[in-house]
């Protein structure tokens, strides 16, 4: 890490309106688009804003957020852990340089746990189990290794019903049952490491504050429970869920506040465990679109673009907010609408931002749609048999293509 020298010029969010207009405009110009542009030293410096608020957790990347190789190999050198969410995430993360790699076994797939206890020969692996039939997955497989139990705390936080997974059943063994499920893990020979929880997606207000207040709480007390069983726990997760402002008016998390909320719920003797996806990596990433079709209508000005929901998910997908600017070198002589920026996609969902005030956008001009950087290319599909867009990785001055473009004849590479 580069150290204080990054810290200080840190700022808790960095905004759309931060970056460059001219640069971005450049390498939609060499590249094409849609096109993703992260900066890789805009993750470093998140990483570094967290480590200082959590100075002593162990902090695990949730790689699902982005999962492309030049972020975890920044993620990996500044010594955080892995979270994945699958076996091609373990692959990814332990390719990319990671020295702890997690697999949050989510109704594992055979296939996944068979390739996890493969790299498990060579790699440091634990395996968070959110149901006691895994274990018997893993046994089958003659894998005993470490383990976190997953416990479903009955608390949900988030921006969206969907993203909400602490009080889900889909997700973790019931709290009062998890005391069990870990003495059981234990006599069974796995050597229970941890505990596991998450809350869910979107710490940003201060009731999703409370809510991680009172998982916390529940966790430290399962995590006595299970200590005066004489079952040493090295660490007890928290989960992520650490939230970005989406909206310009919306003002950053507060991790300070969050780390002293957390110290004062967590009371287990253990360590504590942090598990961040999106708030390293949101606000280091844009996406970039060109317009491609202006049409008034009564209703509003429609602008089509050539990115949408298979591009970025999550507007249609939940309701997410992103902010979209003009990239154009000047705004005069352009009059200010009110605009529906729409996807190519057949679909009527496909909408990256409604009412949106722009300088009058013409065909051609570039657009700039805000905090891509986590969910975005990750969650990008070719539905529709549209390619995958390109992503333009920058590290200080350089850009460079590090995903190229997915192309039409890429679509049919896997039929017979
Ligand atoms: C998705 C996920 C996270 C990270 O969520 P963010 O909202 O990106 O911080 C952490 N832990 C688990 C188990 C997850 O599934």
């Amino acid at each position: 890490m580069t150290g204080a020298a990054v810290t200080t010029a840190n700022p808790p969010v960095r905004r759309l309106a931060d970056w460059s207009a001219d640069r971005l405009r450049e390498f939609a110009d060499e590249h094409g688009t849609p096109l993703y542009v992260v900066d890789i030293e805009r993750v470093r410096e998140n990483a570094a804003r967290l480590r200082e608020s959590f100075p002593d957790a162990a902090i695990d990347y949730a790689v699902k957020a982005n999962a492309r190789t030049p972020v975890l190999a920044a993620i990996a050198e500044v010594g955080f852990g892995a979270e994945c969410a699958s076996a091609g995430e373990v692959v990814r993360a332990c390719e990319a340089g990671f020295a702890d790699v997690r697999y949050t076994a989510v109704n594992p797939p055979a296939r996944d746990l068979d390739r996890v206890v493969e790299c498990a020969d060579e790699h440091e692996i634990t395996i968070t189990v959110g149901a006691l039939d895994t274990l018997d997955a893993l046994a089958e497989r003659d894998w005993s290794g470490e383990i976190y139990v997953r416990v479903n705390p009955g608390v949900g936080a988030g921006h969206h019903e969907k993203v909400r997974t602490g009080a889900d059943p889909k997700f973790g063994i019931p709290i009062d049952r998890a005391a069990a499920a870990v003495r059981d893990a234990d006599e069974r020979g796995f050597a229970v490491e941890g505990l596991h929880a998450h809350a869910g997606s979107g710490i940003l207000e201060t009731e999703d504050l409370a809510a991680h207040r009172a998982l916390v709480e529940r966790m430290s007390d399962l995590a006595d429970e299970i200590a005066a069983a004489n079952i040493d726990l090295d660490t007890v997760s928290v989960g992520g869920g650490f939230g970005v402002p989406y909206r310009d008016t919306e003002a950053p998390l507060d991790v300070d506040t969050l780390a002293r909320a957390t110290r004062e719920a967590f009371s287990a003797d253990a360590r504590l465990g942090i598990e961040p996806g999106r708030y390293l990596v949101a606000d280091a990433g844009v996406l970039l679109a060109e317009v491609t079709t202006v049409k008034p209508t009564p209703e509003t000005t429609v602008v089509g673009v050539d990115a949408g929901m298979t591009t970025l998910a999550r507007p249609a997908l939940y309701d997410a907010f992103h902010e979209i600017r003009s990239l154009v070198a000047t705004v005069e002589g352009r009059e200010t609408v009110a605009a529906t920026v729409a996807g190519p996609v057949c679909e009527s969902g496909d909408v990256l931002g409604r009412d949106r005030e722009l300088p009058a956008p013409e065909r051609g001009d570039f657009l700039a749609v805000g905090n891509a950087g986590a969910y975005g290319y990750e969650m990008a599909s070719t539905y529709n048999s549209r390619p995958r867009p390109a992503i333009v990785a920058l590290d200080g001055d350089g850009g460079e293509l590090c995903v190229r473009r997915e192309t039409i004849a890429d679509l049919g590479r896997l039929e017979r």
